[in-house]
Parts: structure tokens; C-alpha cells; sequence
């Protein structure tokens, strides 16, 4: 049968025009659309698609990606990643999205939403490839915008953040560190205010006498408290040339951190890698160490460690400076506390001393005066020789009062530095001798034998009444604290230097005393087995020292003592250091 005239022509027509209909909005989709074939050739690109590659429609029909990956040096890595992308299209075997950037020549790039559609023959072969995408450029630089500023301000938050917990930090510290007055307490509030805040573990180090240092407090976090305490004893050597010592010696700060290769931090430790083992086991990686200054003195210094590497930033350093300065301050403050505390004491206790004293000699001196005036009063003669020692008595008792008074003048103008040397040429032997003649009287009351041996006359330039003080002040002792056991004056000469020693073999100091006896009111016995001011050594100390010399003791207890004075012969050098430092101390 013939089919009815128009009616192909219409189908055909009706196909045309939906065909016409498709390719228009192929055409002119504002979305990239791509088909290729089950090979990956290019079979269609609409114009939109083709702008992307910027190709033309020569360019591409029944080529591969790979091909024209070769044809185009630009977008050659953008064709490769395309090929990547439809593989992985290929194997999901079913529709799927993929983010696409494809560079432009402009510098930028543009930035596609695609999806991947694979069709496939009834048997499984790969059939074609419909490709559409959507440009999210702008939506996706906007999110990064939003990204970008979203960082920034939890950047912004983090850093305020972090300012106001160093703040927090500090005004907390300060007010710790006020709390208290007492010098231990306030190391020990050192040590733990750091930790762990600016680290796990914290020294304290403090320069003393002649430039050693000790460990004065030490803090870590509570795991690591066994091995913490093995470092306490680990004291910085002061000669070193690095670690702690250069931090006290340079007042600056330095950041410790291990050698490529090393697990521990050899500049915690100064003994040869004794404590290293200690310190690994911590784990400690990076430390800080600043110094502790007050006054425009450095005390020491402050060190902290982590098990962090890398822990200190220059923010942590100055963090750690501040630290350090408010805690030197209030260490600095303790200690003039109860450097003042003590010197109430002593001055309190020197006061009920003298006073004890002074009152001792003035009552002996009064009660022979009422007994003298008593008799006078009732006209009674007494005899000669009572007379005469009643009278002796109170003299003595007089010299003695003058005596206590004059020591009390020598050391205020002494502390004063009103005291002047008059210096002739002498004879420290025969000054000696003069000396222990006044003597005699006191050495006879109390049974004490004295020997005196010079063997020369020993000549030098001194203050003739300044030495006699200093060998009154031994002798006096020497009798004092004596027992009545023999009593050995030797004077003789050394060089250039004149030495004069006074020994006795009496009740001795203790060894722990010894260091403090050339103190003012210094005293190493109590009051009621002997009387006396704690000021006789101090004197004869600072006389020698103002002389250039020294004086040296040596003494074992229940054996005796036995002092030892050195003096140049040239007398004090003008101005000289030794005398200066004698005054200050
Ligand atoms: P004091 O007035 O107490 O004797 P000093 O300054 O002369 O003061 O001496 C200080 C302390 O040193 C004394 O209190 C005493 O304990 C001790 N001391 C001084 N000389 C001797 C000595 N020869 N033997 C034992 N102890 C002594």
C-alpha cells in the first residue's frame, strides 16, 4: 500500500523541526555542552563549549582530548584533565558531578560545575558521552571571599584572644607576686606562675657570692615531677660560654633549641650530660631563658622549657621578659624586706644587749659609790687599802663604761665613713707589747697567762691608736672567751707584709658561726654566759681593711681560736678598693 501523500513529508517535517528546535537550544545554551563518542572523540560542542577551549568548529570534530591535548600547548593540561575526568565517568557508569577549572589565557581561570553522563550499548560497549556544564566562577570566588574573611576573622579572634590570656596572664602573675614578701615564697610563686602556661618546666637560677650560681626554684608539670627533681641539682655553670650563664652574663634572652640530629637539649645541662638523661626523658625540645634584672642588676635568670619544638616565638620571648622583670621586682622587694626585717632584729636585740651592758658596769660603779658615800656619811674612816681598791674598782668599772661607749662611737662614725687614719712610721711590735702591759692588771685577775714573741721590731706605716684598738679588741677577747688557758701574742714580719696573731685555748667557735663573727652585732655565744656588743670583731675588721690588710680566723671548738691580722707595711694605698668595700660592708 501506498502511504496517503503528505503524510511523510509532514513526519519528516515534524522531525526537522525538532531536530531545528534541539539544535537551537544546543546552540544557544549559556551552559557548555560536549558529546563524544564511546572512543572519547568529539562529536558535538556547543558554542559556549567550544569558548572554553577558545577552539573553533574545525578544530575539534573526531578528535580525542589527548589529541588535541597536542594541538593546543595552552590548554594542554586542561584537555589531559578533562581525559582523567571522563574516565572516571566511564567507570562510575552512571550520571556524575565533577568540579572542572579550566585557565584561561587572560591569567585567570574558570571554574565549572559538570555533569558526566555515559550511555552505553545493550551488550555493556561504551556508546557516547554527554557532557553539561555549568560555570560556578563567580558563586565559587565568592565563597572563597567568604572563606578568606571567615580565616581572617578567626584569625583576628584568635590573636585577641591570645592578648587577652597573655594580659590575663600578667596582671595574675602581678598579683601573685604581690602577695607576698616572703623571699623563699616569692622564687617558688616565680617558678610556678610559668608553668604550664609559657612551658612545662621552669628554673629559677641566682648569681651569689663570687659570681656562682645556685638553683633557687624549680617547677614542672605533674607528670614529669621524678625527673624534675633530678634537674634541681643541675646548677649552671657560671664559666660557661653558653646556656644560662650567657643569659646572666649578657642580660639578654636566648631561645635554646636542639642540633639537627640531637633528641635532647645539651644547653640545659652543664655537667658533662649528667642530667641529659633526665632531660630526654621529659622530652624537653626547645627552652627560653631570660634574665632576671632589678635595679639595673641582673639577679639571675628565669628558663623555661617545653616539649614542644619550636616553642618560642619572639611573642613568648617578650611575654617571658615581662615575666621576668615584674618577678625580679618582687624578688628584689622581698629580699630588701627582710634584709630590713633583719636589720630591725638586730638592731632590737642589739639595743636589750647594750643597754645589759652598759647597765652591768654602771651598777658595780654605783653601788661602790653608795658604799663609799655611806661610810663618808657616818664619818667612818676605812683603811687605806680599801680604800684604794673600793676606789680601783670603780675606776675600772668607769673605763669600762667609756670603753662600751667609745665602741659604739667607732662603729657609727666607721658605718659613717668619718673615720680618718693618722699614719706614722711604727713599730707594731712594741705597740703591741705597750697594749698588753694595760693588760696585766686583767690578766692577773683572771689567772690567764699571756707570752708575747717578736723577735724584731716590725716597722710600717699605720695609725698608731687605730692598731692599738685592734689588738685591745683580740686580747680582750682572748681573756673574754679564753678559760684562763694560755695566751700566745706573736708578731712578725713576711715580705712586704706585717702579721700579728693572737692565740688562745679557749672554748672555740662553732665552724657554722665562724662566717658570721666579723658581722655587726654578729654574736656566736649567748648573753648569759657573756657579755658583750657583737661590735669588737666588726671593728677590728674594718680597721685592718681600712689599713689594706686583712684579718683571718681559724678556730675548732673546746681548742681555741686563734686570729690572724696581715698589714702591708707601705700602709694603705691612697684611696684603695679594699679600704672603700671595708666601709660598704
Ligand atoms: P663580743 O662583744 O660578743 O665579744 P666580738 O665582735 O668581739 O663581740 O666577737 C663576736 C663573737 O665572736 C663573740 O660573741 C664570740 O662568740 C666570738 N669570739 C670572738 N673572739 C673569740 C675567741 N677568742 N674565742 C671564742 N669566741 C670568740
Amino acid at each position: 500500500m501506498i502511504p496517503a501523500t503528505g503524510q511523510i513529508p509532514l513526519e519528516e517535517e515534524e522531525s526537522r523541526a525538532r531536530e531545528e528546535r534541539l539544535h537551537t537550544l544546543f546552540e544557544t545554551s549559556p551552559d557548555p555542552i560536549y558529546l563524544k563518542d564511546g572512543e572519547g572523540r568529539w562529536l558535538e560542542a556547543n558554542e559556549a563549549g567550544l569558548q572554553v577551549f577558545r577552539l573553533s568548529k574545525a578544530d575539534y570534530r573526531g578528535r580525542t582530548d589527548l589529541e588535541l591535548s597536542e594541538f593546543d600547548d595552552f590548554f594542554r593540561e586542561a584537555f589531559i584533565a578533562c581525559f582523567e575526568s571522563d574516565q572516571r565517568a566511564w567507570a562510575a557508569g552512571r550520571a556524575s558531578q565533577q568540579v572542572e577549572v579550566v585557565p584561561q589565557p587572560d591569567g585567570g581561570s574558570r571554574i565549572f560545575d559538570v555533569i558526566k553522563v555515559p550511555l552505553f550499548y545493550p551488550d555493556g560497549r561504551r556508546k557516547s558521552l554527554i557532557i553539561l556544564g555549568r560555570e560556578v566562577t563567580l558563586r565559587y570566588k565568592a565563597e572563597q571571599e567568604r572563606d578568606r574573611l571567615l580565616l581572617q576573622e578567626q584569625e583576628a579572634r584568635a590573636v585577641a584572644e591570645e592578648a587577652r590570656r597573655r594580659s590575663e596572664f600578667l596582671a595574675t602573675a602581678s598579683r601573685r607576686l604581690a602577695g607576698s614578701l616572703d623571699y623563699e615564697a616569692t622564687l617558688s610563686t616565680v617558678a610556678w606562675l610559668a608553668v604550664p602556661f609559657l612551658g612545662e618546666w621552669c628554673a629559677v637560677d641566682l648569681v651569689g657570692e663570687e659570681g656562682r650560681i645556685h638553683r633557687a626554684a624549680v617547677a614542672a608539670a605533674p607528670s614529669w615531677t621524678e625527673h624534675a627533681r633530678q634537674l634541681e641539682d643541675c646548677t649552671p655553670d657560671s664559666q660557661a660560654a653558653r646556656g644560662i650563664a650567657e643569659v646572666i652574663r649578657t642580660g639578654n634572652p636566648v631561645v635554646f633549641a636542639p642540633l639537627p640530629g640531637e633528641e635532647a637539649l645539651p644547653s640545659l645541662c652543664d655537667h658533662g650530660g649528667a642530667h641529659l638523661p633526665a632531660v630526654q626523658a621529659m622530652g624537653l625540645r626547645s627552652a627560653l631563658s631570660v634574665p632576671l634584672l632589678a635595679r639595673g642588676r641582673t639577679m639571675g635568670a628565669l628558663t623555661l622549657a617545653s616539649a614542644r619544638r619550636d616553642r618560642y616565638r619572639d611573642e613568648d620571648v617578650a611575654l617571658a621578659m615581662d615575666l621576668a622583670w615584674r618577678a625580679a621586682l618582687a624578688m628584689d622587694n622581698a629580699r630588701l624586706y627582710s634584709e630590713s626585717q633583719e636589720a630591725i632584729r638586730a638592731r632590737d636585740e642589739f639595743l636589750s644587749v647594750a643597754s645589759h651592758e652598759l647597765r652591768t658596769p654602771l651598777t658595780a660603779l654605783m653601788l661602790s659609790v653608795q658604799r663609799l658615800l655611806r661610810r663618808a656619811s657616818v664619818g667612818s674612816e676605812l683603811p687605806r687599802t680599801t680604800l684604794v681598791s673600793m676606789l680601783e674598782g670603780t675606776q675600772r668599772q668607769g673605763r669600762r663604761l667609756s670603753q662600751l661607749l667609745d665602741r659604739l662611737l667607732d662603729v657609727s662614725r666607721l658605718q659613717a665613713r668619718r673615720v680618718q687614719l693618722e699614719l706614722e712610721e711604727m713599730d707594731l711590735a712594741e705597740m703591741a707589747r705597750d697594749v698588753a702591759s694595760l693588760f696585766e692588771e686583767e690578766l692577773r685577775r683572771t689567772d690567764t697567762p699571756l707570752t708575747l714573741r717578736a723577735e724584731a721590731p716590725v716597722l710600717g706605716r699605720w695609725d698608731r691608736s687605730r692598731l692599738e684598738q685592734v689588738v685591745t679588741n683580740l686580747l680582750n677577747n682572748a681573756i673574754k672567751y679564753g678559760a684562763e688557758a694560755p695566751i700566745e701574742v706573736e708578731i712578725g714580719a713576711e715580705g712586704e707584709m706585717a702579721v700579728l696573731s693572737v692565740k688562745d685555748r679557749g672554748i672555740g667557735i662553732a665552724p657554722e658561726r665562724l662566717p658570721f663573727i666579723f658581722g655587726r652585732f654578729e654574736r656566736a655565744v649567748s648573753t648569759r654566759h657573756y657579755g658583750g656588743l657583737g661590735l669588737g670583731l666588726y671593728i677590728v675588721r674594718q680597721l685592718v681593711e681600712l689599713h689594706g690588710g686583712t684579718v683571718h680566723v681559724e678556730s675548732t671548738p673546746g681548742q681555741g681560736t686563734t686570729f690572724t691580722v696581715r698589714l702591708p707595711r707601705s700602709g694603705p694605698l691612697r684611696g684603695s678598693v679594699s679600704s672603700r668595700s671595708a666601709l660598704s660592708s
